[in-house]
């Protein structure tokens, strides 16, 4: 203000000095300029003269002074300008600073409070009337005071002229402690002596809280990363204990599967040495069985000169025990022909309907209280398999027909053809298969217990030879049945490619 002031007496001695020159030239020139056309015109009347005078002092004289007054009037109302300007700027910067949320003070030299804002009111609750006047410790903690930060502030300020964002404590009306940050500057007049201080006070609780949320926080992450630490090297502890006893446990796994394979390859021997040992007894008994064979049929044959019926029964019962000796030995045959790989299949054309009829034939005539039914269509297509093995298939299945349907009943054997196979089915109206059962009777020596079938002779080795010898051919054997409802078992043979 007092800058601005200066500015403007500046401005108006300065019109004032040239003005003081203007009118001294002025004069000195209408002066000069009189005194010349006095000369000049001094034949001129005095009536001219008059006039000449009059207009040369009057209108000259008051033209130039009109002219330096408006000149000096101008520059005056500039300088007005100007003041106006920079009271509204004072103005506008004062309201700021008024309604600025942070404390803006001022103190004089010996730091007693000269001007306090709005900002400052709401930080310490002071009102300004309370507080202008009064020293700034009033609002500096006692321990702070103790401690000399009034000293070490004057101190920095001293040094540098002023003191930024520094962050300390400050005490308010009600005795809270507020953190803030402060910023103090030296306000010095032009020669440089100082007139007091300046201070903008922030209060940084907000900011504080978050610092201190912020630790906290960075203290728990801290913890958590040791905890998790501990975690993970016991994991990894347990892992390596584990991993230990896992590889233990697979060396001993190991070991276990070499004994295994060391035992599976001597059961294969076993069972390659049992096989070989099954098919030599079995060939070295089936010569003596044909032998037995032809001496009973040749016994049957001899008249006897005292025949009796027992001893007609005698040789009967001979006649049927070997026929069961040699299917057995046939079979033991085939299982061991099968079971060592050495099957060997005869593929031709065969005709079904032939050798089912054929089958029929042979078992009709050793039974007495089974019929036999028998459907196959004209158009049936010949199929391609082993004629032999296909006919000793389909006598297992009549024969087991027969047999387990002990109270007799009708035996059906029907041939179908079906998509790219031939359908033969042995329908029986016997003992049925339990459900239980239905899934094992495949399998080599199986034999139902604890039913009717017990008492019915059989080794349970034709229905695995069956299956065996239809799956060798690229068929399929199946079974349907239920308990006492009879059963029906069906094999499929592919059909000649020439058909
Ligand atoms: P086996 O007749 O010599 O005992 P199989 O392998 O031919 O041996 O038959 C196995 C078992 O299947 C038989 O013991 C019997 O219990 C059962 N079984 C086979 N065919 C029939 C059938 N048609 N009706 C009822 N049960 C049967």
């Amino acid at each position: 203000m007092d800058r601005i002031k200066q500015v403007k007496h500046t401005t108006l001695s300065q019109s004032v000095r040239t003005i003081r020159w203007i009118i001294i030239l002025g004069i000195f020139t209408v002066v000069i300029g009189y005194q010349l056309l006095k000369e000049l015109v001094f034949e001129l009347d005095p009536m001219a003269r008059i006039i000449f005078s009059i207009f040369l002092y009057a209108c000259i004289g008051s033209l130039v002074t009109w002219i330096a007054l408006t000149w000096v009037s101008n520059r005056i109302a500039r300088g007005e300008q100007a003041e106006q300007a920079v009271s509204e700027n004072e103005k506008y910067i004062a309201s700021i600073a008024a309604s600025s949320a942070d404390a803006i003070l001022s103190m004089d030299p010996d730091g007693k409070i000269t001007s306090w804002n709005k900002g400052a009111e709401l930080i310490f609750d002071y009102k300004e009337e309370e507080i202008v006047g009064q020293y700034i410790s009033t609002l500096i903690p006692d321990n702070l005071l103790r401690g000399g930060e009034l000293e070490k502030l004057a101190a920095e300020i001293h040094k540098n002229g002023y003191i930024r964002s520094f962050e300390t404590e400050r005490l308010a009306k009600n005795g809270r402690i507020i953190p803030v940050s402060v910023t103090q500057t030296a306000l010095t007049d032009n020669e440089g002596n100082l007139r007091g201080y300046s201070k903008i006070v922030r209060d940084i609780t907000e900011k504080k809280e978050a610092e201190k949320w912020m630790q906290e926080s960075f203290g728990r992450i801290v913890k958590a990363e040791r905890e998790i630490r501990e975690m993970n090297s016991k994991l990894e502890a347990k892992v390596k204990k584990r991993t230990q006893s896992l590889s233990k446990a697979y060396d001993d796994l190991k070991r276990i599967n070499e004994d295994l394979k060391s035992a599976n390859e001597k059961l294969k021997e076993f069972d390659r040495m049992k096989t070989e040992f099954v098919s030599m007894v079995s060939h070295s008994l089936r010569a003596p069985i044909t032998n037995i064979n032809g001496a009973i049929e040749l016994l049957g044959q001899i008249d006897m000169p005292c025949e009796n019926p027992e001893q007609k029964e005698l040789i009967e019962i001979m006649e049927t025990e070997s026929a069961r000796l040699t299917k057995l030995i046939q079979s033991i045959l085939s299982v061991s022909r099968l079971e060592g790989g050495k099957l060997k299949l005869k593929k031709e054309r065969v005709d079904l309907r032939q050798i089912s009829q054929k089958v029929i034939r042979n078992l009709e005539t050793t039974v007495e209280n089974h019929s036999f039914s028998f459907s196959c269509p004209d158009d049936l297509p010949l199929v391609t398999s082993d004629a032999n093995y296909t006919e000793e298939v389909l006598v297992n299945l009549v024969d087991n027909a027969i047999k387990y349907s002990p109270g007799g009943g009708e035996v059906r054997v029907e041939l179908a053809k079906k998509g790219d196979n031939v359908i033969v089915s042995v329908i029986d109206q016997g003992i049925g298969i339990s459900d239980k059962e239905m899934g094992r009777i495949f399998e080599s020596f199986h034999r139902v217990d604890g039913s009717d079938s017990g008492s019915i002779g059989g080794y349970g080795l034709g229905l695995y030879i069956s299956k065996r010898l239809i799956e060798a051919q690229g068929g399929k054997i199946e079974v349907e049945s239920a308990l006492n409802q009879g059963s029906k078992f069906s094999f499929s043979l592919p059909i000649s490619r020439d058909e």
